[in-house]
């Protein structure tokens, strides 16, 4: 099977390419993904694949083998773009100008149905259903991904798992990276506003400085981390907007405080979201003042199932070769993959796409993001060979 899934990836790469190529150039914001949709749409018809229309501009298919009630697998690819304007100087550019794939969803939409042609032609020799996700809006709060799921991507039929691939410009093509249990963080913004009563600043008795009160907040906000994170729990707390919009004399009536909360464990962070509200409010309380907090919550935190995660990984080892299976780091980002780990067993993993000698190596949500296109063969055969695989386990 193995062999078979290398040969197709292989004989159809230059198709995946030029699905890659279409859809780097014609790029669309989140959840405005229209144009994708009816591609995508249009490319799995075209394979004899039905898809249904699933939160606005998603899609949801399947592909049944032999006996399809027997288990089923999710395979997901985000399909939108970033507000960046490409500084790449390639044929397959950006014909949108402002709007630009430079977070690899381009890569993981060809893959994906890359996936959708490799398995169609083998339907006969697997059993069980794959169910291939293409959602909206990863790149924007409320996420996709969360869309999907109260839509119900994740019944009829319901996935034993979801498996998610990400390119990675920092791995070399050809190498993937895995990791068990905790990967990436959740996301939540805080926005803190302090009102006090501005005035001269030549008589600072007669006011209650807000200015003052925040640089305090600023500081005493970090000891929720540092004293109340569980110690083996990632954690981190960053403001990087602070606005006092006074002068050298001028003492302002309220700062603005703005900054992210993240970790990697749902209750703890619902309990250092409430200690952050109540230091906030108690701290400038005591100092005469009010604090408005303000908590838009974003993605959960990425867990990988342990057990999944280490079949997949021998399964990926198996195919690209051992050595080419790296270990990934902890990663404070948040991704709304997330939300499908929080409902089943889930694994998302990255693709390499790295390739120093040919100069690939911006990072993503850079204006000169691209990828080594071989990753494209890779990623099709490789999520293949990840489902069937476990189909059969
Ligand atoms: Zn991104
Ligand atoms: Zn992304």
């Amino acid at each position: 099977m193995k062999e078979k899934i290398k040969a197709l990836a292989a004989a159809y790469a230059t198709d995946f390419v030029a699905n890659r190529r279409h859809l780097h150039s014609h790029p669309e914001l989140s959840f405005q993904e229209y144009e994708t949709q009816k591609f995508v749409a249009a490319q799995l018809q075209s394979l004899g694949v039905q898809a249904t229309p699933l939160a606005n501009t998603g899609l949801v298919a399947v592909i049944e083998g032999k006996n399809p009630g027997k288990k089923v697998v999710g395979l997901r690819a985000d399909m939108d773009a970033l507000p960046i304007l490409e500084a790449n100087d390639v044929v397959y550019k950006s014909q949108n100008p402002g709007v630009m794939h430079a977070c690899g969803h381009d890569v993981h939409t060809a893959s994906l149905l890359g996936v959708a042609r490799i398995l169609t032609e083998l339907r006969d020799e697997f059993e069980g259903t794959v169910k291939l996700v293409f959602q909206p809006g990863e790149e924007k709060a409320p996420g996709g991904a969360s869309m999907m799921i109260r839509e119900g991507v994740l019944q009829n039929p319901a996935p034993a798992g979801m498996i998610g691939q990400h390119v990675a410009p920092q791995i070399p093509v050809g190498k993937i990276g895995f990791r068990e249990g905790m990967y990436m963080a959740s996301t939540d913004e805080i926005y803190l506003t302090v009102k006090g009563k501005g005035g001269h600043g030549a008589a600072p008795d007669s006011l209650i400085d807000p200015v003052l009160i925040a640089s305090h907040l600023i500081v005493a906000l970090q000891q929720v981390i540092s004293r109340n994170r569980p110690p083996k729990s990632p954690s981190v707390l960053s403001f990087g907007r602070v606005i006092a919009d006074g002068a050298t004399n001028v003492i302002p009536n309220e700062v603005h405080i703005d900054g992210t909360f993240r970790c990697m464990d749902e209750v703890w962070r619902e309990e250092g979201l409430r200690r952050i509200q109540k230091l906030a409010e108690g701290l400038a309380e005591s100092m005469g003042a009010t604090c408005v907090v303000d908590i838009v919550r974003g993605y959960p935190y990425l867990e990988n199932h342990p057990e999944l995660t280490r079949r997949l990984r021998a399964e990926a080892g198996a195919y690209v070769g051992e050595e080419n299976i790296i270990d990934l780091d902890i990663w404070m980002a948040g991704e709304d993959f997330a939300f499908y780990s929080q409902v089943v067993d889930s694994c998302f993993y990255r693709l390499g796409t790295r390739n120093e000698d040919r100069g690939i190596i911006s990072g993503v949500h850079t204006p000169t993001f691209d990828i080594d296109e071989k990753a494209l063969e890779i990623g099709a055969g490789l999520m293949s060979w990840l489902a069937i695989q476990e189909l059969e386990n």
